[in-house]
């Protein structure tokens, strides 16, 4: 059975990047956020239940009408709750099977809810992708367009970088793309010496 490495980190922290880096050596990744958005559009029940919590507006043309819901839960901490009781139980259980046809050392998981809903306790290990405030904001402005404020408001509403370090094992330092792929080859190795 593969080990588990949990890999998160907050907005625009650069998780995806990282995780990228760890499958070009190799390591299958999980990116539960994408998975989610398929399972939102694919399966049944969660369409019916989504359609129950948000309207009919939430599916178009069978597909998940991303910007509505987005828009929804960025102004009800209540929706985005309700929304993540249903899709999470549905996500853990698709990683579940997914876990169990790999056949690697480790698995990444990268999700960026990890400690605030205690799924890392299922995980061997933690990587936690940091970068500096001004950089986050600025390279999430470019990627989607966002004002500064959304961003720093959605910064402010996640776990400090302190209250993650404390829970994890492995922290990058997601300042230039050279230094970030240095580091994530160190713990690659690390993981494979200390936790495989
Ligand atoms: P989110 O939480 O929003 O999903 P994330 O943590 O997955 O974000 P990425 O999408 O990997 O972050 O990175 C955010 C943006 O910053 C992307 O456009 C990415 O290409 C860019 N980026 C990531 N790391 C660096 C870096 N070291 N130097 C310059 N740009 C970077």
């Amino acid at each position: 059975m593969s080990k588990i490495i949990g890999l998160t980190g907050g907005i625009g922290s650069g998780k995806t990047t990282v995780a990228n880096m760890f499958l070009k050596l190799g390591v299958p990744i999980y990116i539960a956020d994408v998975e989610a958005k398929k399972l939102m559009s694919r399966s049944k029940i969660i369409k019916r239940k989504l359609i129950k919590l948000f309207g009919e507006d939430a599916y178009l043309n069978d597909n998940l009408n991303k910007p509505f819901i987005a828009k929804k839960i960025f102004n009800s901490k209540e929706l985005l709750e309700k929304m993540n009781a249903i899709v999470h139980p549905k996500v853990a259980a698709h990683f579940k099977q997914w876990v169990a046809k790999q056949t690697a050392p480790y698995v990444i998981k990268e999700a960026a809810i990890l400690f605030e809903n205690s799924s890392y306790l299922q995980c061997d290990a933690v990587v936690l992708v940091v970068a500096n405030e001004e950089d986050r904001i600025q390279r999430v402005v470019k990627r989607d367009n966002a004002s500064k404020q959304q961003v720093k408001s959605i910064i402010d509403n996640q776990w400090s970088d302190e209250k993650k370090i404390k829970l994890t094992q492995f922290v990058i330092h997601n300042n230039t793309l050279l230094n970030t792929r240095n580091q994530v080859e160190r713990i690659h190795k690390k993981i494979l010496a200390t936790i495989c």
